[in-house]
């Protein structure tokens, strides 16, 4: 058994796919054993995509984050980490297959409708960073 960050962001969210997404995920066996709408601050968003500061499209991705509410959850079940990463698809909707999530909900890189944890030290780390009290 595994836990996993998963974040429907604001694209997704503001489209009404929040439903549709989270039955998508049941679906793929996966259980939602938490789940919390927040609008990012700009610090909170800075904070969770830390390794990604310094890289040219880090100020997009800060501004698309905090542009509206978005649902953090976690995700509990097998193999949790790359099961949902597979769901998910490829971080360029452009380029991920039908039935991902990304594919479905998603036109563009830069707003790609989901984020899911990448390793087990990240999804420690995010879960952490969402639900200190987990
Ligand atoms: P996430 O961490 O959001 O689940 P990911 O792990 O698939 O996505 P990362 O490499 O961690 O991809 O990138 C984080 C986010 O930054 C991506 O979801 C995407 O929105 C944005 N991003 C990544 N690469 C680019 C790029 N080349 N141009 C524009 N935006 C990008
Ligand atoms: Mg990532």
């Amino acid at each position: 058994m595994q836990t996993t960050l998963s974040i429907i962001k604001p694209d997704a969210v503001q489209k009404g796919y929040t439903e549709d997404i989270c039955t998508r995920i049941k679906e793929s066996g996966l259980k939602i054993i938490s789940k919390r709408q927040v609008l990012l601050s700009s610090e909170q968003a800075e904070g969770f995509y830390d390794e990604h500061k310094g890289k040219p499209f880090f100020e997009a991705l800060i501004n698309f984050m905090t542009s509206g509410p978005v649902q953090v959850q976690i995700l509990e079940g097998l193999d949790a980490i790359s099961k949902y990463r597979s769901l998910m698809g490829n971080t360029n909707p452009k380029k991920a297959k039908p039935g991902t999530l990304r594919h479905d909900f998603a036109e563009a890189i830069d707003a790609n409708a989901v984020h899911g944890s990448d390793s087990l030290e990240s999804a420690a780390r995010e879960i952490a960073y969402f639900f200190p009290e987990h």
